[in-house]
């Protein structure tokens, strides 16, 4: 079902758009190399041995969840290690509130990011103005993906700790 007027993606392209559009058309067109980094794996573990009381990995649609807490309201938790790339992760959080309110129509949601490495937690709720920085990557995401080849990579200090590294720079 389309949302906001886009085909519907996964978190995480949501936020890869948000880090480096090489990297989003990379793994939108099925160019993985994501399960060779040790921050991949080290995020997985992380996620793995906290929060085991909670409903974990809850998947619906193409939306993977890493947990849900219901209570008086359902919140959305995303397990990250570092703050380091907040914004993207905060919009993959707001991208999931989104879904639920507006494709599913439960509408007492919220989002949790969760820091368990740093004990730090950021409560986030959808705002007008942020659904409209939805719309716009989310046409921004469609576009890109679509191009015939990648985006040329652009440097940055994140690129030394990216799965795509040696693709766009050996
Ligand atoms: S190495 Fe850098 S430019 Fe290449 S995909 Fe990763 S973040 Fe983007």
């Amino acid at each position: 079902m389309p949302i906001l007027g886009a085909p519907l993606f996964t978190g995480t392209q949501i936020s890869y758009s948000l880090v480096c559009s090489t990297k989003l058309w990379l793994f939108s067109n099925n160019v993985t190399m994501e399960f060779s980094s040790d921050l991949v794996g080290m995020g997985r573990f992380i996620h793995e041995t906290s929060y085991s009381r909670e409903r974990k990995n809850v998947i619906i649609d193409r939306i993977g969840i890493d947990f849900v807490k219901k209570g008086d309201r359902i919140t959305i938790h995303e397990v990250k290690k570092s703050k380091k790339l907040d914004e993207a992760h905060r919009y993959q959080v707001y991208y999931y509130i989104h879904y639920l309110q507006a494709v599913l129509g439960i509408q007492d949601v919220d989002g949790m990011l969760d820091y368990p490495e740093m004990r730090k937690r950021e409560h986030l709720t959808l705002t007008d103005d942020i659904r409209v920085d939805l719309e716009r990557i989310l046409r921004n995401i469609a576009e890109t993906i679509r191009l015939p080849r990648p985006p040329p990579p652009v440097k940055k200090t994140y690129c030394k700790k990216c799965a795509y590294f040696e693709f766009c720079w050996v």
